[in-house]
């Protein structure tokens, strides 16, 4: 950054700095006395005025231009920045009190004049005036709010992204992902209260056919209808998940083998009934499915009972499909 003049060669009213805003006369005097012979240098826009690798802990205020708090500092970045700092307001101050190097970067978003101040003349102002400290203090507390909302911001985002990375694009029910990460956890619940658990593997009829048949955009529509089917006939403590392909897993918390079994009778039962339309006119054939119902049996963990669904899902295809087995 090119060095252009002194404080005291601008027209830069010291009361227009945020930081030395309403204190009394007597410590503007001083501020102003000792802000005189302080550097203004030049920024061009995209030069970095603060991060990481800054050494030499130095507070920098905007006479004229902007600056912006950036990842990089790429003119759309810039552009975009969430914090901006317009004349008057500061930045660097918490470098200056811990003589820290910056954690975020800050670079100029246009061409930018800037006063600064370096540590041991901002530590005066501080010790000189009451008004500096509050003013310091009340920036201080201003940063931490905003970097606390920024946090906020980012875990909801986070969560966001973590909960549609658990979602099947197609279906909208949970994925293969989620349910690795949540199935041991309702096994270990359910062997830890001892209550039962049922899980009903439920896999589409001929569904290789029916996509032949009819082509893939329509086996697509038949999937999303039986996955509505499926999450609409669950109670809000049961889950589904699509396993992979045509086949979907349900898990059934606290429910005794009996209920579990009704529960897959009733799925079945509505599979077959639900209609799916070729351009909303014709109807197609009716898609069936079958299912494989499993117990938690003492000791068994997730894979186990999945494979045991699983078998019972092998037996009422041999069966003749279109049916629940146990
Ligand atoms: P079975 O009754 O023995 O289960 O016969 P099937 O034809 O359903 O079984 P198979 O495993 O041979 O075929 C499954 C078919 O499911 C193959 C594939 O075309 C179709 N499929 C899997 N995932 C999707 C999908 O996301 N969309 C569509 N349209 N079809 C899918
Ligand atoms: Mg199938
Ligand atoms: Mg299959």
């Amino acid at each position: 950054m090119e060095h252009l003049k002194h404080f005291r060669d601008t027209d830069f009213k010291v009361s227009d700095i945020q930081l030395f805003k309403n204190i009394n006369k007597d410590d503007l005097i001083i501020v102003k006395n000792k802000l005189d012979s302080c550097p203004v240098v030049q920024a061009k826009s995209g030069d970095i005025i603060l991060d990481s690798q800054s050494s030499g802990a130095c507070l920098y205020v905007v006479l004229s231009g902007i600056l912006a708090q950036a990842s990089n500092t790429s003119r759309r970045q810039l552009e975009n920045a969430s914090t901006q700092y317009f004349a008057g307001e500061c930045v660097g101050e918490i470098s200056v009190l811990d003589e820290e190097a910056s954690t975020a970067t800050i670079a100029a978003m246009t061409d930018a004049e800037l006063l600064l101040i370096d540590a041991p003349i901002m530590w005066h102002l501080i010790d000189e005036s009451n008004g500096v400290a509050r003013n310091l203090l009340q920036l201080l507390s201003f940063r931490i709010r905003a970097a606390n909302a920024q946090l906020r911001n980012r875990q909801k985002v986070g969560e966001f992204y973590r909960q549609l990375s658990m979602v099947d694009g197609l279906t909208g029910l949970h994925n293969r992902s989620w349910l690795n990460t949540q199935l041991p956890g309702l096994i270990d619940n359910a062997h830890a209260t001892q209550t039962e658990l049922g899980i009903i593997m439920l896999d589409l009829d001929h569904f290789k056919k029916f996509n032949d048949n009819y082509g893939h955009v329509m086996g697509d529509e038949a999937l999303q209808a039986a996955a509505k089917i499926i999450s609409s006939g669950l109670r809000p403590s049961d889950f589904a998940a699509r396993y992979g392909g045509e086949e979907m897993i349900i898990i059934l918390p606290n429910t005794s083998r009996e209920s579990a079994l009704v529960v897959a009778e009733r799925l079945c039962d509505r599979i077959r009934h639900v209609e799916i339309f070729k351009n909303d006119i014709k109807a197609l054939p009716h898609i069936t499915a079958s299912l494989g119902l499993a117990t938690l049996c003492s000791g068994q963990d997730g894979l186990a009972i999945i494979a045991a669904a699983d078998a019972a899902l092998y037996r009422a295809k041999e069966r003749g499909r279109d049916q629940v087995a146990l």
